[in-house]
C-alpha cells in the first residue's frame, strides 16, 4: 500500500503531546516503519480545518485521485476534517475504495468498516468547531454579567490579570476633558490641543485627535456602565467621573450638534430645480430669512436671482402634499381586511412549500438509487449521464422554488406592515410638514421626495418617491380599499417598491 502522511497544525489541541506538525510526522514514520507502509509523499497543513478549502488538503485529495496513493496517515482522524464538506469527500473516498485505508495513531478504517463510526467520529470534530465559537461568546456574557469587560481596556485603563485597572499615568487626562467639555467652552479640537500641551499623547508621542476625543467622550465605560452588542453592563472597575459630569457632558454633545447644523441647515437644499434650466437651486441665508434661487449654471436663465423664501416654498409644497392624504380609519380598515387575506395565502403557500420539500426528498432518493445501480455496474455509464443530468436539472427547480415559497412565506406579513406604513407616513407628513423644524423638515422630504421644480415663482412639477407617487396619482382618496384588496393590480409593484425602500 502507498501511503501519504498528512500533518496539520492544531491550536486547539488540549493535551498538547503532539502539537508540531514535524512531531506528528516522526510518529507517523514510525507507524509506518512498524507497519510495513511505504510513505510516497509527506503533505504539511499549516491552515486551520475550520472551513472547506485548505490547499494542501485538496492537493492531497488529488494526489489519490491519480492514484498515486491509497492510504492516508495521520495523527488523528479529527486532523483530516473538521467540517462537513471535507468529511463527506473523506467519507466517500473510503467507501468507493479509493482510500484504502486510514491510519491513526490509536486505529484503522477502512472500507468495508462500520460507516456509522467514522460518521460519529467526523461529526464530533465538527461539533467541536461550533461548541468552540459559541463557548467564547458564552464566555464574554458571562464575563460582562459580572461586571468585568472582556476586550481591550479604553484609554485610561489597563488590562491586568486582576482586571481592568487604572491607567494612573493618564487618568487625569481624561478626566481634564470631560471637565473641560461640560463647560461649554471648548470644542474638541481646542481639548485635544490643550492635553497634548499638557502631556497626553499615545506610546508612540502621537497627539490624539479631536475624532479621539470625541469618542471617548462619549463612552459610558469612565463613569462605570460597559457597552457591549447594544447593551449595558454595570462594571466592576473604579469609575473615573461621575455620572452627573457624564450626562453633562451628553447634554453639551448634543447642545453643539443642534446648533451648529442649525446655522447652515437649508432643509430643502438637493430638493429644488429651476424648471426653465434644469439647474439645482442653491440656499442662502440673509438677515435670518433662507432663501432658495437657481445659480444659472448654463448662463442663459430667466429665473436667475428670482429669489423665493423658504416659508412660501414651504407652503407651497405643504399644499401639494394633501394629495398623499388618504382617511387613517380607511387605512386600518383596508390594512385589517389584507392582513387576513395575507394569513389566507400564507396557509396555502405552507403546504405548497412542503409539497415541494417532500419532491425533493423523493428526487434525492431516486438519485441515490441510480447512482447505486451504476455503481453496481446495473446502469449503463450513457443511461446514468442523461438520467442524472435531468434529475440535475429537476432538483435545481425545486430548490428554486422551495427557496422562493419560503422567502414569500416569510415576506407575507412584514410587507403589508410597510405599506401601511407608507400609507401613514404620507398622511403624518401632508399634516405635519408646515409646522416641523427644519431638520425634521428635511426627514419628511427625504422620506417623500424626489424633486420638486420651480417656474415663475410657482410650483411646476412635484416628483415623489415611488409607492407616494402611488398614492399621489390616486383620484379618489376614499375608495383606495381597491387598491388593497385587489391581488396583483395596483399593490404589488407598491408593496415591491416601498419594501426596498424601507428596508
Ligand atoms: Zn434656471
Amino acid at each position: 500500500m502507498k501511503c501519504v502522511i498528512y500533518a496539520r497544525k492544531s491550536t486547539e489541541e488540549k493535551t498538547r503531546q503532539v502539537q508540531s506538525i514535524e512531531s506528528q510526522i516522526i510518529e507517523m514514520k514510525k507507524i509506518a516503519a512498524r507497519d510495513n507502509l511505504k510513505v510516497v509523499k509527506i503533505f504539511r497543513e499549516e491552515k486551520s480545518a475550520k472551513k472547506p478549502g485548505r490547499k494542501v488538503f485538496g492537493e492531497m485529495i488529488e494526489f489519490i485521485e491519480d492514484g498515486k496513493a491509497d492510504a492516508i496517515l495521520c495523527w488523528k482522524l479529527d486532523r483530516l476534517a473538521r467540517n462537513p464538506a471535507d468529511e463527506g469527500m473523506i467519507k466517500w473516498m473510503l467507501q468507493q475504495g479509493i482510500i484504502k485505508q486510514i491510519k491513526t495513531n490509536d486505529r484503522d478504517y477502512k472500507p468495508d468498516d462500520n460507516v456509522l463510526l467514522s460518521s460519529v467520529e467526523f461529526g464530533m470534530a465538527n461539533q467541536y468547531i461550533l461548541d468552540l465559537s459559541k463557548n467564547v461568546k458564552r464566555g464574554n456574557r458571562t464575563k460582562l454579567e459580572k461586571g468585568g469587560w472582556p476586550s481591550r481596556a479604553p484609554l485610561g485603563y489597563l488590562n491586568q490579570d486582576s482586571g481592568i485597572v487604572v491607567d494612573e499615568g493618564r487618568v487625569k487626562y481624561l478626566r481634564k476633558a470631560f471637565e473641560l467639555y461640560a463647560t461649554g467652552g471648548y470644542g474638541m479640537k481646542e481639548i485635544a490641543d490643550i492635553l497634548f500641551q499638557d502631556g497626553f499623547h499615545s506610546r508612540s508621542g502621537k497627539k490624539y485627535n479631536k475624532g479621539k476625543i470625541h469618542k471617548l467622550l462619549h463612552n459610558p465605560f469612565y463613569y462605570g456602565i460597559m457597552l457591549m452588542h447594544g447593551k449595558d453592563y454595570s462594571g466592576n472597575h473604579e469609575p473615573i467621573i461621575s455620572k452627573e459630569l457624564f450626562d453633562k457632558v451628553q447634554f453639551v454633545l448634543q447642545g453643539k450638534h443642534h446648533s451648529k447644523k442649525k446655522k447652515h441647515f437649508f432643509s430643502m437644499r438637493g430638493f429644488l430645480q429651476c424648471e426653465v434650466c434644469g439647474c439645482l437651486l442653491t440656499a442662502t441665508l440673509k438677515k435670518g430669512h433662507r432663501y432658495y434661487y437657481c445659480t444659472n449654471g448654463k448662463g442663459n436663465c430667466t429665473e436667475h436671482k428670482k429669489y423665493f423664501r423658504s416659508e412660501t416654498l414651504d407652503k407651497k409644497l405643504a399644499d401639494n402634499f394633501q394629495d398623499l392624504k388618504f382617511n387613517p380609519a380607511l387605512v386600518e380598515i383596508a390594512y385589517k381586511a389584507a392582513k387576513v387575506r395575507t394569513n389566507q395565502t400564507k396557509n396555502y403557500l405552507i403546504i405548497a412549500r412542503d409539497n415541494l420539500a417532500s419532491r425533493l426528498q423523493t428526487l434525492k432518493t431516486k438519485q441515490e438509487r441510480l447512482l447505486n445501480g451504476y455503481c453496481e455496474g446495473n446502469v449503463a455509464s450513457e443511461v446514468y449521464r442523461a438520467k442524472s443530468g435531468e434529475m440535475q436539472k429537476e432538483e435545481n427547480d425545486l430548490t428554486v422554488q422551495l427557496k422562493s415559497t419560503n422567502l414569500k412565506i416569510q415576506r407575507g406579513i412584514s410587507t403589508l406592515e410597510q405599506t401601511k406604513k407608507v400609507f401613514l407616513e404620507a398622511n403624518n407628513a401632508a399634516k405635519e410638514f408646515l409646522a416641523a423644524k427644519e431638520e425634521r423638515k428635511r426627514k419628511l422630504l427625504e422620506i417623500l421626495l424626489w424633486n420638486a421644480t420651480f417656474q415663475n415663482q410657482e410650483l411646476a412639477k412635484v416628483s415623489y418617491k415611488t409607492p407616494y407617487q402611488y398614492l399621489a396619482d390616486e383620484p379618489n382618496k376614499d375608495d383606495f380599499c381597491k387598491m388593497w384588496t385587489m391581488e396583483d393590480s395596483n399593490l404589488r409593484p407598491l408593496q415591491c417598491e416601498c419594501s426596498a425602500l424601507t428596508s
